[in-house]
C-alpha cells in the first residue's frame, strides 16, 4: 500500500468499476472539440462554467481562431466579449491569449502531450492537463474535478478535499487501464445521480458498494431505534 493510500477504507474496486461501466459504457468528455488545441481551450473556458454553456459559446471563438497562432494574435477585448456568457471571462480571456503565446513560442503552435509542458501553460492547473491527456492523446489520465473528488470520497475510493491527493489516491487504487473511463464515469454518475446536495442513493446503481449510502443507512436504522425506546 502506498502513502497516498495511507488510511483508506477497503472498498471493492473491481466491482465498483464494473457497476460503473455497466450503467455509463458510453461515457466520454462532454466539451465538443475537433483537436487538442480547441479541447484545452474549451477545458479551460469549463471552469465553473458548464459543458453545455461552453459548448454553445466555442463554436464561434473557433470560428475565429482555429488554432493556437490565430489566438495568440488576437484583440483581449474580442475575445473576452466572444466568451462574455461564461464566468470569470475576462481572467478566461487573459489566460487563453498568454497560453496560445507560449505553445507558438516553445511548441510550434501545438498543444503538448506532455503533463509538465501542459501545467506550465498560463491557466492550465492539473484537472485540464489531465483532460487534455486522456481526451486528446489517449494517456491513461483521472481528472479530479468537483464530481469525481466528490463521488470518489462517498463511495469510499478516496478521502479527502484535496484533488491532487484524490488524483493520486485513485491512480493508487485503479488500474491504470481503467483511469481514463473511470474517470469519465465517475463525471457523469455525479452529474447524473450522485448530486452534491440530493444524491439519488435511493435508485443508485452503486447503492450497494457506497460507503455513503451504508452510513446514511446505519444513521436511520439508529434514528428509528433511538425515536422508539
Ligand atoms: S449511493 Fe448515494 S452517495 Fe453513494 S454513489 Fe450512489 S448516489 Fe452517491
Amino acid at each position: 500500500m502506498s502513502a497516498a493510500e495511507g488510511c483508506l477504507p477497503r472498498v471493492p474496486v473491481r466491482r465498483i468499476l464494473g457497476l460503473l461501466e455497466q450503467a455509463y459504457p458510453e461515457a466520454h468528455c462532454a466539451l465538443a472539440h475537433r483537436d487538442a488545441f480547441e479541447l484545452l481551450v474549451a477545458t479551460v473556458l469549463s471552469a465553473q462554467c458548464t459543458d453545455e454553456r461552453v459548448n454553445r459559446t466555442t463554436p464561434a471563438l473557433f470560428a475565429r481562431y482555429p488554432d493556437a497562432a490565430a489566438l495568440a494574435g488576437a484583440d483581449i477585448q474580442e475575445v473576452s466579449a466572444l466568451i462574455s456568457g461564461l464566468g470569470l471571462f475576462r481572467n478566461k480571456a487573459r489566460n487563453l491569449l498568454a497560453a496560445a503565446a507560449r505553445l507558438v513560442e516553445h511548441h510550434g503552435g501545438q498543444v503538448p502531450a506532455d503533463m509538465e509542458a501542459l501545467t506550465a501553460l498560463p491557466g492550465v492547473g492539473r484537472k485540464t492537463a489531465n483532460v487534455v491527456l486522456s481526451t486528446a492523446f489517449g494517456v491513461p489520465a483521472i481528472a479530479v474535478d468537483t464530481h469525481v473528488l466528490r463521488v470518489a470520497n462517498r463511495i469510499g475510493l478516496a478521502r479527502g478535499q484535496k484533488p491532487e491527493l484524490v488524483e493520486r489516491q485513485l491512480q493508487c487504487r485503479l488500474p491504470r487501464s481503467a483511469w481514463s473511463a473511470a474517470h469519465h464515469r465517475l463525471i457523469w454518475h455525479g452529474r447524473l445521480v450522485c448530486h452534491a446536495r440530493r444524491p439519488a442513493c435511493a435508485t443508485c446503481p452503486l447503492r450497494e458498494v457506497c460507503r455513503y449510502a451504508r452510513t446514511a443507512e446505519r444513521g436511520a436504522v439508529a434514528a428509528e431505534r433511538a425515536s422508539g425506546s
